[in-house]
């Protein structure tokens, strides 16, 4: 088969490979294409004189060692591959041995620098699995350049001036694989992750910080059912703790749903029917519905009384946000617990009593400015990133996943 081969007459395409195959101390020998991949063939450059690491004096070369790494598709020729030598250097000067690659590849993953960039690019809005389509390269080479390039250009945790820390735990596996989340409560980046739900998963990241850093915090964001209060007042005793708003509304869910159950059981014929499918119509906020299941929402409350009420004290609950002032936060949340315990409704009264033990943390809320969208989107993030990127048997790359997503 006749080949055709770029070299000597090739002016403008030789000039063209030439151009984006440019490294310092290497130069472009061939091109190739043999109706399946194009390879690009570098060598060393005789005009250029290595420099040893060490003294800067010139350095000779022993060996040459050919390595091929992965390009990027060129038009329609999927198949790129460059193969170039790394040179054995020896320095005259100071005996130092080293190796000069090129710097456009990464000699961790026998690829150039510019697939990893896309690759890790399209990981950002894909699943791994789509660079197979795009670069030709699969689901695990994939996720190991997005890695890579995320571990370089990811900038570190900014640790200074933290004034709120949100501190929260997610189910990373099926099952019981958790991780400790903790984010910055003002710009949502996310400072760090570790494996677990306990105290010393949290205290990992205390760990991290000097006194300086620990004594600007002035408050701390978790869920009252957590492990994490004692770590927190252990590490930070000069901060406030402050119940964060979204496990509180999940568990006031939770109790709404609890009567819609039991009502479920105490209903005969149609009525079971029709409280059965009312979960979503009862958790969803009003404003979300469409008109017909808004009416529908209406006809059940007025046909059940004790939706009715769970209904009017879920939509009672969420006035506490509003409040600015604590002693006026402290005084309306009585009221609250007041009215649900009169309810009648067994699990509203539960909840009551859990509100009330927690109390100072729940009140604590409207003094310090959390920006609790950030919690809310960075959980859909996590979701998203997890379902999306399957990299959960790796959580270093998980965690730089959502770092990325945070920042
Ligand atoms: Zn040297």
């Amino acid at each position: 088969m006749n080949c055709p081969r770029i070299g000597a007459g090739w002016g403008d395409v030789q000039n063209l490979f030439t151009q984006l195959f440019r490294s310092e101390g290497y130069c472009l020998d061939s091109a190739e294409f043999d109706g399946v991949q194009i390879v690009v063939t570098l060598r060393g450059d005789r005009r250029f004189t290595p420099r040893c690491p060490c003294c800067e004096g010139a350095a000779a070369i022993n060996r040459e060692e050919f390595n091929t790494a992965r390009d990027l598709p060129l038009g329609p020729v999927r198949e790129v591959r460059v193969r170039c030598p790394a040179l054995q250097l020896k320095c005259s000067e100071c005996g130092t041995c080293s190796t000069l690659r090129p710097s456009l590849i990464d000699p961790c993953a026998n690829a150039t620098g510019w697939l990893m960039k896309a690759v890790s690019q399209a990981c950002r809005r894909a699943p791994p699995a789509a660079a197979e389509a795009l670069f030709g390269v699969g689901a695990s080479t994939a996720r190991h350049y997005d890695k890579a390039v995320l571990e370089r250009t990811l900038p570190a945790p900014r640790l200074y001036g933290i004034r709120v820390l949100l501190v929260d735990e997610k189910s990373v596996r099926k099952g019981h694989g958790y991780v400790t989340l903790v984010l910055d409560g003002e710009s949502g980046e996310l400072l760090y992750m570790a494996e677990g739900k306990k105290k010393d998963s949290l205290g990992g990241f205390f760990d991290l910080l000097s006194s300086e850093q620990m004594e600007s915090i002035e408050a701390v964001c978790i869920d009252r059912a957590g492990a994490y209060k004692a770590c927190v007042e252990g590490n930070l005793p000069g901060a406030g703790i402050v119940y964060d708003k979204f496990h509180l509304v999940a568990n006031l869910g939770d109790a709404v749903d609890e009567v819609r159950r039991s009502e479920w059981r105490a209903a005969q014929g149609e009525g079971k029917k029709v409280v059965k499918g009312s979960r979503y119509l009862l958790l969803t906020n009003r404003e979300n519905l469409a008109p017909d299941r808004r009416r529908e929402l209406r006809e059940l409350l007025a046909v059940n009384e004790n939706l009715s009420a769970a209904y009017v004290l879920k939509d009672a609950f969420k006035r506490l946000w509003d409040y600015v002032y604590p002693g006026a936060a402290s005084n309306y949340l009585h009221r609250w617990c007041g009215m649900a315990k009169a309810s009648g409704l067994a699990a509203f009264e539960k909840f009551a009593g859990s509100v009330l033990a927690a109390h100072d943390g729940i009140v604590a809320y409207c003094r310090h400015s959390f920006t609790t969208g950030l919690l809310e989107s960075f959980n859909a993030t996590v979701s998203r990133v997890i379902t999306r990127s399957c990299g959960v048997r790796d959580l270093k790359y998980l965690f730089l996943k959502l770092r990325q997503e945070s920042l």
